[in-house]
């Protein structure tokens, strides 16, 4: 199965200085292919494809041609993939638009070595006819396995993450229940099964320390705007943002999965919304819709599941929350406990993850055919 290790690393700080370079020279790459794409089509009338843009970018930039490689797989990937967003209805994603000053450096199998030791040397290829000389990086642990790829990424500072294939193939799956998961807010996952058993996992440690971060991250935007944008003290209300974001990623998160996941902007601003005569949610709505990540969630229990032989699907949820199985007269729960005048009562995440379960067998809001038998509860720190 492919792994990601997330580390950090020593560099020397000529190095370290040429890493960053790298970064700014992917973005300069990204910054072009976004511009390569807007006048192929101007001057074409069709959208620019991969050969076309990987010959207008190879060789122009003086990291390895992989890593020029990496970064138009990415844009390409982005374009494609809000392509098929807006082909699903999803109108107001866009296309591939912003420009970026930093964007992370990917090195592909060639453009690595990495030493028993923890040394790994990073090539920025050949540039203008030179070979130049590799950058030298140290980390504290070498994942065990065949290594991929790695990306120079930035969180609260330069990190690596090292793709390896840790040579374990994923189990074969011993049941064949269906298990029906409802990501909730408070209550962070409920999960039912069709044999009437039922987990639900809390997340109230994880609410707080959102709501924490988002109190102080307002404040901070508060002071930002009452200071000179760009200024000294704006910068260094800047970099405590920073920190405060970085670090409650990290108490959020263990362990971190980079998969294909390339940001589509789901969310458009409230302003805009209102131009357009949409119905514009309550700050405090955005607030907490927004910290589901369900995108991110999903991939990870996929990744997860995946290692244990557990395939898993999506299934609309529209209803699931309102509906009462027995009467399918529909109510908005209140409090935690979902209540209908016909007598039908439940826990109101198990109730979710039991009409999501039911939707996906039979297509419809049914009742259970076995009774809901016992819920356990398991609480993260
Ligand atoms: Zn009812």
């Amino acid at each position: 199965m492919i792994r990601v290790l997330k580390t950090s690393f020593h560099a020397s700080s000529e190095d370290l200085d040429r890493l960053f370079t790298c970064n700014r020279i992917s973005a300069h790459v990204w910054n072009d292919c976004l511009h390569f794409a807007k006048s192929h089509f101007l001057e074409h009338g069709e959208w620019i494809d991969k050969t076309q843009l990987q010959k207008a970018t190879k060789g122009k930039y003086p990291i390895h041609s992989q890593s020029i490689q990496a970064v138009c797989h990415k844009y390409l990937h982005a374009r494609d993939n809000a392509h098929k967003a807006k082909q699903k209805g999803h109108s107001h994603i866009r296309y591939p638009y912003k420009t970026k000053k930093h964007f992370p450096t990917k090195w592909a199998a060639q453009g690595f070595t990495v030493h028993d030791n923890g040394r790994i040397e990073l090539s920025p290829g050949i540039y203008q006819c030179k070979r130049q000389k590799p950058i030298v990086v140290w980390v504290k642990r070498v994942p065990n396995g065949v290594i991929k790829e790695i990306e120079l990424i930035y969180d609260r500072g330069l990190q690596l993450a090292i793709s390896y294939d840790d040579g374990i193939q994923p189990a074969m799956a011993k049941g064949t229940r269906i298990a029906a998961v409802d990501p909730g807010e408070i209550h962070s996952v409920a999960c039912v099964t069709e044999d009437g058993e039922a987990l639900i996992v809390t997340g109230r440690k994880l609410r707080s320390v959102k709501r924490l971060r988002n109190k102080k991250m307002k404040e901070l935007r508060r002071k930002m705007a009452k200071c000179t944008r760009g200024s000294r003290q704006w910068r260094k209300y800047r970099r405590a943002l920073h920190y405060v974001l970085s670090k409650s990623e990290r108490q959020l998160q263990q362990e971190v999965v980079v998969g294909d996941v390339e940001g589509v902007q789901r969310n458009r601003s409230n302003k805009k919304r209102r131009r357009i005569g949409k119905r514009v949610r309550s700050r405090k709505h955005n607030q907490r819709m927004s910290q589901w990540q369900f995108g991110k969630q999903y991939e990870y229990m996929k990744y997860k599941l995946h290692a244990h032989g557990i395939a898993i699907a999506k299934q609309d949820e529209r209803n699931t929350t309102q509906t009462c199985p027995v009467c399918t007269c529909k109510r908005k729960p209140s409090g935690r406990i979902y209540r209908c005048s016909c007598g039908y009562i439940q826990h109101r995440d198990i109730h979710g993850g039991c009409n999501i379960l039911s939707v996906y067998k039979y297509g419809e809001i049914k009742p259970m055919m076995t009774q809901i038998q016992r819920i356990k509860y398991l609480r993260i720190a």
